[in-house]
């Protein structure tokens, strides 16, 4: 569905991403973990065409999507939900939804998209009426996935969902990315959260420095030492 190759990105002089080359199948959640400035947003960027590559191909279905703007990539089926939430304060939260699902051109396709969304995020439905800007970090995150959701994307990339959460919403996250992937959506999750990130992987990437130094699926990363030592606290 989508395939990364010889990916190099900059800002400026800096290499923020050296030749990554990876893959995601149709129905996987791919993991890709690394520290701090690893390069992991950067790539996600790239994918959805806020920042260009200086070289390499990203492929969606077998069309170069490298230099295509953001509003056609989500078009063609690639949601983001960006890192830190980007909730939109002051306006409700159905407001917030429908943002995004600018692209639903005929309202019966709206109403059953907020129906199923509505039933998939209970604490959205009885909070459609709040500012969204008092919703707590983790109902935040919710509404972050949610809004995504609403242009109904076959692909879905998630910026560290877990970052910031308390725990009890930290696996709600997790849940809520493995409900996502039941009911047919890909997805490719870049988090810090290496061990929770692999357990519900079917593969995984692992990436240093702004190179893929390691792949391999979620159970036989989990159960390599280096990533034990290096990512999971010894574990
Ligand atoms: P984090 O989890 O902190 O977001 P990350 O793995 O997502 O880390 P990136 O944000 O992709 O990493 O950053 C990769 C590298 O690019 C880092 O060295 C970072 O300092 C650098 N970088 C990121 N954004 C910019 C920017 N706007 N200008 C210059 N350098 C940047």
């Amino acid at each position: 569905m989508l395939k990364v190759s010889n990916l190099f990105v900059n800002y400026g002089g800096i290499q923020a991403v050296r030749d990554v080359s990876f893959e995601v199948k149709a129905g996987e959640i791919v993991s890709l973990i690394g520290a701090n400035g690893a390069g992991k947003s950067t790539i996600l960027k790239t994918i959805s065409g806020i920042m260009r590559p200086k070289s390499g191909l990203i492929n969606y279905n077998d069309r170069a999507i490298q230099n295509a703007s953001a509003s056609s990539i989500v078009a063609a089926g690639i949601s983001q939900v960006p890192e830190g939430r980007h909730i939109f304060s002051g306006m409700t939260v159905q407001e917030n939804l429908e943002m995004g699902a600018f692209l639903h051109k005929r309202s019966e396709s709206l109403t059953s998209t907020f129906d199923e969304i509505f039933s998939q995020f209970p604490v959205l439905k009885e909070r459609r009426n709040q500012d969204a800007a008092t919703l707590s970090g983790g109902e935040q995150q919710m509404l972050a996935m949610a809004r995504a959701l609403m242009a109904r994307p076959k692909l879905l990339l998630l910026d560290e969902p877990s970052m910031g959460l308390a725990p009890i919403y930290i696996q709600r996250v997790f849940d809520i990315i493995q409900m996502i992937q039941s009911q047919g959506t890909t997805v490719l999750l870049i988090e810090q959260n290496a061990k929770q990130a692999l357990s519900i992987a079917d593969r995984g990437y692992v990436l240093a420095s702004g190179e893929i130094k390691m792949t391999g699926t979620g159970d036989e990363l989990l159960a390599n030492p280096q990533v034990q030592a290096a990512y999971l606290g010894g574990a």
